[in-house]
Parts: C-alpha cells; structure tokens; sequence
C-alpha cells in the first residue's frame, strides 16, 4: 500500500510502498479517505520528529485523519463506519495513570507518543491498524470534513481549560480574540463566533488575502499586527476577555497580558523554538495578580474533546469548510499539499472517497 513517510535525516516527505497493516486484537482496520497538514507535520518535518518508530528510520506522516472501517476484526465497530483516530498512544503495556483515565492530554512528554509525530506511524497511508478504543465515530455525511476533528478537538480542550479558569466567579465574556490566521486560528475563530458577538483575528498580511476572506465573512474584525501590535488592541478595540494564541509567536503570551480585560483568560497553543527576549516581568506579573487575569497552555486533546468536536463540525457552516480546505492532492502527487504558500490554508491528501 501507498504511505507518505519522512525518513531518517531526510526533510522532505516521500511516497512508499509499506506492506498492509495486519489488526491485532482490538485493532480496526481503516481504511484512509483524507489527511490534514497542519504546522506540526511542517516542524516534524523540518526538525525530525521527536523520535522514530522503534526498529523503523521512517515515520508515517500525518495526525489529522478520517477513515472508513474496511474490517472490525471481531471489535464493536462495523464495516463502512466512518471514523476518526486520535493521536496520542501509549509508550509501552505498561500501567500509564494518564491513559488509564481516559486523559492521555495531560500526560507529559515522555509518558506518550504522538501519531505521525513522535514515536508511532501516523495516519497518511492506504490502510492503517487502530485500536478500537482510539477511534471516534462520526456521521457518514461529515467524511469529508472529518479531517477537521482533530485540530477541533484540540481548541475545545484548550477553550475548556480556560473557561474552568474563570468558573468560579460570574465571568460573562464579551470579546474574544484569536492570535493567527492559521487553519487552527481560523477554525477557532469559527467556534468562538457560536459563542461571541464581537470577535478579533489577528494577521500579518495584506489584502486581498483568503484568511482576511474568511474572518470577514465569520463577522470578525481583522487586526494586522504590523498596524496595532498586541499591546495596543485594548486602544483600538476594548480590553479582550478571552485570547486565543495560535501564531506560535514567543512574544503573544506576554503581550496578550496587556490586551486583556480584567479577569480575562489567555489559552496558549503554539509551540515556538527557543526565543531570547527582554520583557517587564514585573509589571506583566503585576498586571496578573491585580487584574485577576489568568494564561494557560494547552496540548493535544482527549476522546471526549473528539466527541465534542464531532457537535462543534456539525454546527459550524458548510462554506467555512469549502473556503479553508484550499488544497486536496492525490497521494501521488502530494507535493502541493506540503507547500507553504499565503493561498494555502488547510491541505489535505485524499487516499479516496466513500
Ligand atoms: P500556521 O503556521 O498555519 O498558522 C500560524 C499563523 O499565525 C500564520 O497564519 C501566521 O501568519 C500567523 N502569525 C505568526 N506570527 C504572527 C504575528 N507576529 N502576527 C500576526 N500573525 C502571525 O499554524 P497552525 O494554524 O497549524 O497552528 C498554529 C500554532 O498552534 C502553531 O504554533 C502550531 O505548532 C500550534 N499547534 C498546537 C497544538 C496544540 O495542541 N497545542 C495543536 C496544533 C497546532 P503568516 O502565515 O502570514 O506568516
Ligand atoms: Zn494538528
């Protein structure tokens, strides 16, 4: 079967010939209809991944997929169900408190494996073997959005860790901001529109430009950060009481501090490299404890947050999934779907359709 891997020293995928998976006991057979790209599958390929299937000097790209179960092999699941797999894995048999449960988020680095990105095959290949209870199902008619759980399941995490961050006084949020017009940045923005009336996504770019498209079609304002950097939005637009950082930019966290309203709460998903820079630490911890203002990182994503983000895919409009899904490449001629480009917004390969 067809698999898109990187190898060893290499940084570029490649397309190979991998022999069939073959289920254990527990494991489903999918067969794969579409994978994501997202900026994590660019850094594991820029910087190797954090480390390679034991025994292999290849790993299987891929962490954002939806498939269609070709045989149960004797589990619960049934042939011609759609699925979706989540990404992170155990390392070994042994007892593991995180897994054992139900939140391998939280688990630290260490104490899992991430599909298609640290130490277990992803998902960008004809037919994978998945355990059944790393599956989620989903409606047959969302297959071809399915690729979209997985980085929705990781912003209900993430939002839901904020939220509990102001559960216990009457927090009533009335602005949200989203750091990044990334795919992660844009589908988010389409999330907090559910919630929000007056909602923000900050950019670098110019127009005409298909992400600023779609944050005015959300009803969002876009900010261009070359134009009213992150500390100075409160001037421009009010206090914000709720930030979401999805740009990876190291300065966000400690600017967003200022952007805030009091009691606001900023959720931090991008992982930067190492990044020296001076701030006013004292001020910005003043700022915290006197506002009442709270920062959170947040990783990965449970079942839960999967089942969740089944909901979230079904409510959110059709055209969003149509404006974002830019690129849609065959397995054979994958590379479109690898490169990097500002008209680019979420690309996917496709193995094949229902
Ligand atoms: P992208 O790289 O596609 O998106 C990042 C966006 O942020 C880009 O559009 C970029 O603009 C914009 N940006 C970067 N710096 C600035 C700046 N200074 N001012 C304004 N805009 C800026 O990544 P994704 O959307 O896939 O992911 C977003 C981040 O979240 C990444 O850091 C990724 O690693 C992380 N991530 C974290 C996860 C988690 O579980 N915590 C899961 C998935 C992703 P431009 O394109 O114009 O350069
Ligand atoms: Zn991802």
């Amino acid at each position: 079967m067809r698999a898109i891997v990187v190898r060893r020293e290499r940084h570029e995928p490649e397309l190979i010939e991998l022999p069939r998976p073959d289920p254990d006991e527990g494991e489903v057979l999918v067969r794969m209809l579409r994978v994501g790209i997202d900026g994590t599958d660019h850094e594991v390929l820029e910087d190797g991944p954090g480390s390679f299937p034991p025994g292999d000097d290849h790993l299987v790209l891929g962490h954002e997929a939806v498939g269609v179960v070709e045989d149960p092999n004797g589990t619960a699941y049934e042939t011609g169900d759609v699925v979706v797999p989540t990404v992170r894995r155990r390392l070994d048999d042994g007892p593991n408190e995180y897994f054992d449960r139900g939140e391998p988020d939280m688990a630290p680095p260490g104490k899992h494996r991430e599909c298609g990105i640290s130490g277990a095959h992803g998902f960008m290949a004809e037919y994978v073997a998945v355990s059944e209870r790393r599956l989620v199902e989903i409606p047959r008619r969302l297959a071809e959005r399915g690729v979209f759980v997985e980085p929705i399941s990781v912003s209900e995490k993430a939002i839901e860790h904020a939220y509990a961050s102001r559960s216990p006084f009457d927090w009533s949020p009335q602005r949200a901001l989203v750091l990044g017009n990334g795919a992660l940045g844009l589908v988010t923005l389409a999330m907090l529109r559910q919630e929000f009336d007056d909602i923000y996504c900050l950019g670098r770019r110019d127009r005409p430009d298909p992400t600023i498209e779609v944050i005015e079609r959300l009803g969002a304002t876009y900010i261009d950060s070359r134009e009213t950097p992150v500390p100075e939005i409160p001037e421009e637009h009010g206090g914000m009481d709720f930030i979401y950082e999805a740009t990876g930019y190291a300065k966000h966290p400690f600017e967003s501090i200022r952007a805030l309203a009091p009691n606001g709460v900023v959720a931090l998903l991008g992982i930067p490299d190492s990044w020296t820079f001076e701030i006013d630490g004292g001020s910005l911890h003043t700022e915290l404890v006197t506002h009442n203002k709270a920062l959170i990182g947040s990783v990965n994503s449970n079942e839960r947050h999967f089942r969740r983000a089944v909901r979230t895919l079904r409510a959110l409009p059709e055209w969003l999934f149509d404006e974002l899904l830019t690129t849609v490449a065959a397995p054979t001629e994958f590379e479109p779907a690898f490169a990097d480009s500002d008209d680019q917004i979420k690309a996917i390969v496709e193995f094949a359709s229902l």
